[in-house]
């Protein structure tokens, strides 16, 4: 899908899956993925050991300016009193038994710098481990900041977030991790080496309505910061170093698009009826402070799903109880009567987010200790979490949602912790407010026992992006395989009606929240397969409002029947396409239907 040829001597261009539209040009701002999962043991040269020291020297140097700009930063945005939180990272960065221990270990061991500091951190983390006083025993996380923070540096990128005005992101994933420390009102767009229609950088970008290309491949190796470049979504291209000719040439590319957006602030507030009379409910997906103000722009009911993990790395590892509060409280507040969705944290798997923690890549990650499971697997971060929900919910209105949930038995462990916890909360003193618990539904097992789940909770959340990737065995993140990656597969039509038809048995809300909601034509399918609430990036709102104030919900029916009843993705991907042609030709002229096989 990724072709790259040489058009002029330095002119570099790319094509990948576009899955945020848009036109912009502007420099190169290399993202680093972190320093995680790389971690290597390298036998120098003794000639190279004095070099190798004098390298971690610099990492160590770098690390505490770094530092010193945070604690200010925060300083001015917190308050003195919590700026603290830095100055045990900086007193490690000072501690010269601990520099010196990783520099006698490269010298004696011949061991290149990353492997060193990777032992020496180990070494303490297993000390912390073992002390009894809580306060004491957490600030191993500071360890794990520090060593992580130190390992990037030496990895060669300074992971600076002085953004210019004009910055392009460059990145061979943009993690949700990396993602919360940029300044997005400085970003004009995001080209990624991997990722999908449904991956956190695709997410991200249309959350933030930037034009975003992921699937470039090697566009990140040739790419370096401050280097020329201009992304066209429209043709899913990027060009590194372009001619004088080629900006002309975008510019004029994004007049046209420009002139084209009109931005639709339209109908905010006002009941969404389709023009039969049904009433469909739009709710936003939000992820990123930056999107806050498209929830209220765009008029959404609420916040269908907040994804929490991407608090995680604010301040680089675990929110702390009152840090989470702070943040939910003011979703709440934000999504005003109501009221927001929040996942816990849906960590783990391919979902990295900087854990503070080094865990060892799993073969399997999508199948592995990922969501709930992780959560279960490190209880105190659960318990930690539904703590702050709960004293976040006697401020506003707030439910909480179980991720990939795949047996009954899970819901009723979450149910019981939560239970704990209120109790605890009330012995010590908090006022809380009820939290209803929600299942996200993206696991095959958990569309199979549906009717059993709906009756153990307060509502569903349809990720249709983890559906279709569990269902159909498709990395929802590899653009290798984006084309099997089948929205209107039959199953996963059939598992869709199933789920809403169970919801609707035990009178529960159902809210579809993946991607699919937020594409007009397949948010037309669902409704006909009987959703009533569709939850998505704010700045998708508009267009899917246009779209379902001008149809009629008995002719969506008839169009999600005929796609249940094809026999393949094409022939109900085919049936999308001349039906709603056909029915609604001002709505759907052939450009502004998904793509056959675009993952779209
Ligand atoms: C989904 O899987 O559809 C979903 C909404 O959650 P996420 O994209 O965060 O996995
Ligand atoms: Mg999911």
């Amino acid at each position: 899908m990724s072709r790259r040829a040489k058009i002029e001597k330095h002119e570099i261009r790319w094509r990948g899956v576009a899955v945020s539209e848009g036109v912009a040009a502007g420099r190169v701002l290399r993202i680093h993925t972190g320093g995680r999962g790389n971690i290597y043991r390298a036998t120098l040269d003794p000639d190279d050991l004095k070099r190798e020291v004098r390298r971690f020297q610099a990492a160590v140097r770098l690390s505490r300016r770094q530092l010193l700009a945070i604690k200010r930063r925060a300083e001015v945005a917190l308050g003195a009193e919590h700026a603290y939180i830095f100055d045990a990272q900086l007193l490690m960065l000072e501690d010269r038994k601990l520099l010196d221990e990783v520099e006698d270990y490269i010298r004696q061991e011949c061991a290149n710098a990353e492997w060193a500091v990777k032992v020496a951190s180990d070494k303490l983390l297993a000390v912390y481990a073992e002390i009894k006083d809580d306060y004491l025993r957490e600030r191993s996380s500071d360890i794990e900041d520090v060593t992580r923070r130190l390992l990037v540096a030496l990895s060669g990128e300074a992971q600076s977030r002085r953004l210019t005005e004009d910055a392009i992101v460059v990145a061979e994933e943009l993690l949700p991790s990396s993602a919360a420390e940029l300044d997005f009102s400085h970003v004009r767009a995001i080209a990624s080496d991997a990722g999908g229609w449904t991956s956190h950088t695709a997410i991200i970008a249309r959350g933030l309505g930037i034009p975003a290309i992921v699937g470039l491949r090697d566009l990140y190796r040739h790419a370096r910061t401050g280097d020329e470049i201009v992304i066209d979504a429209g043709r899913g291209e990027v060009v590194l170093h372009p001619t004088g000719a080629t900006v002309e040439h975008f510019t004029e590319a994004r007049k046209l698009v420009h002139a084209g957006a009109g931005v639709a602030t339209d109908g905010g507030g006002v009941p969404l009826l389709t023009t039969d009379g049904v009433e469909i409910i739009l709710r936003a997906n939000v992820e990123l402070p930056p999107e806050y103000e498209g929830v209220r722009r765009y008029g959404a009911r609420g916040i269908g799903l907040f994804r929490s993990e991407f608090l995680f790395t604010q301040r680089g590892g675990a929110p702390t109880e009152d840090e989470q509060c702070a943040a939910y409280t003011e979703i709440a507040a934000l999504a005003g009567a109501d009221g927001a969705k929040v996942r816990l944290f849906d960590l783990g798997g391919d979902k990295q987010h900087n854990t503070g923690e080094f865990e060892t890549a799993e073969r399997n990650p999508a199948l592995g200790l990922r969501a709930i499971r992780y959560s279960f697997q490190h209880e105190d971060m659960l318990r930690t979490q539904v703590r702050a929900l709960m004293r976040a919910a006697a401020t506003g209105r707030l439910d909480v949602v179980l991720p990939m949930i795949s047996d009954v038995s899970e819901v009723r462990r979450a149910r019981r912790i939560i239970e704990e916890e209120r109790a605890r909360l009330g012995a010590e003193g908090h006022a809380t407010g009820e939290l209803k618990i929600g299942a996200m539904i993206e696991v095959p097992a958990a569309v199979m026992v549906a009717d059993q789940l709906a009756r153990e909770v307060d509502f569903f959340s349809l990720g249709t992006n983890d559906l279709v990737q569990y269902l159909l065995a498709v990395d929802r993140s590899n653009d290798e395989v984006a084309g099997w990656f089948r929205t209107l597969h039959p199953a996963v039509l059939q598992s869709i009606k199933r789920t809403i038809e169970a919801a609707g048995g035990a009178g529960i809300p159902a809210i579809v929240c993946g991607e699919m909601a937020a594409t007009p034509a397949y948010a037309l399918v669902l409704v006909g397969l009987g959703a009533r609430v569709l939850s998505m990036a704010a700045a998708a709102m508009p267009r899917v409002r246009r779209t379902l104030a001008r149809v009629d919900a008995a002719s969506a029916r008839e169009v999600a029947n005929l796609c249940l009843d094809s026999a393949t993705a094409d022939d109900a991907e085919e049936t999308v396409r001349a039906e709603l042609g056909g029915r609604w030709p001002h709505l759907f002229s052939p450009e502004n239907l998904p793509a056959a096989k675009s993952g779209e």
